[in-house]
């Protein structure tokens, strides 16, 4: 045990910062700090070869600091891989503010944050996350320019979850003609776990191709709206994945893919909205494999909301938007032949396609 922490406190010692938590290869992490506002944030910028770092905030009663700066390591790294695979110009970062939302939030403390992003000159734009809304991303544009998800009215892209969905829909028939041989879901039973902005909207597109749609939330009173207004069944169960269903989509919280849930899951296709789905990558995208379950990489398939909001950067046109998300169905397909042909999993097939656009750039960059 004493030798347990020495070592423990050795390799602190030793790497007290990179050698920490989740740092792979990020650029810059700033800690921001204002005593009057009471603001305590944390920026990583994780990569800016192919542009600007982009990507939410997210303001969380985190345990400890060290649980929020793993956090914004680990989201910012996820962003650089998202906006690589769908080929977008944009880098990845995230921020996260430590603190409850509810009470402690105040135009003051997000004004302030936005002085800090500011600071940073464009290398790291900001947008939405948990814990924020349109609102606050306007406060924050009255300081900075360098600002995503701001309301419609002063030039911004308006709410980005209906295109996520139409993402995640082309991503969830991309894995079905992978493992069916078709993309034709009438019939198939798709459990669709969390009924908020995304999941509704993919209940609609999945209701209108006369799939079997089976809805899972925590909320009683979605749960009754949804399935009157799409004639959807609610799942009663104890658990979702002791159900059988050709298709699972976790559309709520991430982590659900785990040890547990993976040995029961008798879905053969998995393509959802939520974020990091997969507990541990390596382990739990291999577990998949083995099963013979075709897992749509979530990064790849809820590409859409930063397609819709990139266009805040970028003046391009609805139709932009809805070509670009519409390709998810491609590039899905792609990762799956890739993973193949490479014996990867979809999950390392995805992010290796990313990393090579990335080194890429990179070369071209240095010419
Ligand atoms: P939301 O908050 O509107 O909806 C989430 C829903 O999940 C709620 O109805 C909630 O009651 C339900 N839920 C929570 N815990 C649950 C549980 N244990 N079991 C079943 N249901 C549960 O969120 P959203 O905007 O629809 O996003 C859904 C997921 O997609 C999130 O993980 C989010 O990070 C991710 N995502 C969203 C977007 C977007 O554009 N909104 C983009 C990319 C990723």
């Amino acid at each position: 045990m004493t030798s347990e922490i020495l070592e423990k406190k050795d390799l602190i010692k030793a790497d007290p910062v990179f050698g920490q938590l989740s740092f792979n290869d990020h650029e810059q992490v700033v800690f921001c700090q204002d005593k009057d506002t009471g603001l305590k944030a944390i920026i990583g910028i994780h990569n800016t070869v192919l542009g600007p770092a982009l990507g939410g905030t997210r303001m969380w009663s985190y345990k400890s600091e060290w649980d929020a700066l793993n956090d914004v390591l680990r989201l910012s790294r996820g962003m650089t891989y998202k906006a690589a695979i769908t080929g977008l110009n944009l880098g990845g970062g995230k921020a996260v503010i430590i603190g409850d939302a509810k009470t402690e939030k105040t135009p003051e403390l997000m004004k302030r944050f936005g002085e800090f992003v500011h600071t940073l000159g464009g290398e790291y734009y900001t947008a939405e996350d948990v814990g924020m809304d349109t609102a606050d991303m306007d406060l924050v544009r009255t300081v900075t320019p360098y600002v995503t998800g701001i309301s419609e009215e002063i030039g911004g892209a308006g709410n980005p979850s209906p295109i996520t969905a139409y993402g995640v829909f082309m991503g969830l028939k991309a894995a079905a003609k992978y493992q069916f041989g078709t993309d034709d879901l009438k019939g198939k039973k798709v459990l669709v776990q969390g009924i908020g902005h995304v999941g509704e909207t993919l209940v609609d597109y999945l209701t209108k191709e006369d799939a079997n749609v089976v809805i899972a939330d925590i909320n009683e009173e979605r749960l009754q709206a949804v399935s009157k207004q799409y004639n959807s069944t609610i799942y009663r169960g104890a658990d979702i994945f002791d159900e059988e269903m050709d298709i699972y989509a976790p559309c709520a919280l991430g982590a659900t893919l785990n040890d547990e849930s993976i040995a029961k899951l008798k879905a053969r296709v998995i393509a959802g909205a939520a974020n990091n789905q997969l507990a541990d990558e390596n382990r739990h995208g291999a577990m998949l494999k083995d099963k013979g379950i075709a897992y749509a990489p979530d990064f790849l398939i809820n590409a859409g909301g930063i397609i819709n909001v990139y266009t805040e950067l970028e003046a391009r046109d609805r139709d932009w938007i809805t070509k670009t998300t519409e390709n998810i169905y491609n590039t899905t397909l792609d990762i799956f032949k890739h993973a193949e042909q490479n014996g990867l999993t979809s999950h390392q097939s995805a992010l290796s396609i990313a990393q090579q656009r990335i080194n890429d750039r990179k070369k071209q960059n240095k010419n």
